[in-house]
């Protein structure tokens, strides 16, 4: 069987990640091929983020998930290398705080979507409550159960109220997995990054792989649809992420905003 590559989910269809190649490179073979292209469109996209600060309409949600070391840490950097930083805020959503537990799940995410005119990043995110939140059992069934619903319903009203949402699925390999937990092991200044987590989690795998499917397949709607990113290649990852911000942010279609005086009747003392 041909293995799939990269891919929007539509809305309730099935998920086999077995059937998904992250090695997948499109017409590419090698970083060099790309990185003219990805220039440009980083380019591209810093000038988007102008208009959508200046025409202040709407809001961009980027939601990143992945098991460790699929590289959202690197995409944010790659896929945001050059924009206007004013405009962006990264969010990193850890486990829980007392305060954070003792209100409903999505409380901590509302608090940190961006603003109107404003690019925002969530590194991890509300997924979190259906995907380690199941695979440890951390609430009853009955609870996580019902927040796929809670999440779809969540977002919808994002999306009414001018925020369009992003969500990428970084699909790496778990040998790529275990060929960067030893290479950040073998190198001192990366040793930092290595969490007794990363290897507790890695034996769950299985399990992650089957709360990622039902993930993509409950929650991924009309208005706020996954894709699946091969990400086993850090530069084909950051070419199809950059490629899919600017394509949506095009075709939102925004205009500069009409002077809010009249220009023309304006004497600029020498
Ligand atoms: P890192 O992304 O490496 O900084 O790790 C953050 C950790 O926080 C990961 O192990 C996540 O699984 C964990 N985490 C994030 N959100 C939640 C949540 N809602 N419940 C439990 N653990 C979480
Ligand atoms: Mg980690």
């Amino acid at each position: 069987m041909e293995l799939k590559t990269e891919n929007i989910v539509k809305p309730g269809e099935l998920v086999s990640l077995a059937d998904y190649t992250p090695e997948y490179t499109g017409t590419y073979r090698k970083k060099g091929q790309t990185k003219t292209r990805l220039k440009k469109l980083n380019k591209q996209l810093l000038k988007l983020q102008g208009l959508l600060y200046a025409e202040s309409q709407h809001s961009l949600l980027i939601i990143l998930q992945g098991m460790d070391t699929c590289g959202k840490d690197g995409t944010i950097r790659g896929v945001m290398a050059g924009i206007n930083v004013q405009g962006c805020d990264v969010v990193s959503f850890k486990v829980p705080t007392a305060d954070e537990l003792s209100r409903d799940f999505l409380w901590r995410a509302h608090k940190a979507v961006p603003s109107k005119g404003k690019i925002g990043i969530f590194n991890r995110s509300h997924y979190e409550d259906v995907l380690v939140v199941r695979v440890h059992d951390l609430v009853p069934e009955q609870v996580w159960g019902q927040r796929y619903q809670q999440i779809n319903d969540f977002e919808k009203m994002l999306v009414e109220n001018g925020t369009v949402v992003m969500k990428f699925y970084l699909h790496i390999s778990k040998d790529e997995q275990k060929a960067r937990l030893e290479s950040r092991m073998s190198d001192p200044t990366k040793h930092w990054k290595v969490e007794a987590s990363d290897i507790r989690e890695r034996a769950y795998w299985e399990d992650y792989m089957k709360a990622y499917e039902v993930m993509l397949q409950k929650c991924s709607t009309e208005w706020a649809p996954w894709h699946i990113i091969p990400a086993n290649k850090k530069w084909y990852r950051n070419l199809v992420i950059t490629e899919c911000i600017v394509e949506t942010l095009r075709k939102l279609n925004m205009k500069y905003p009409e002077p809010a005086i009249d220009i023309t009747k304006i004497d600029i003392d020498d």
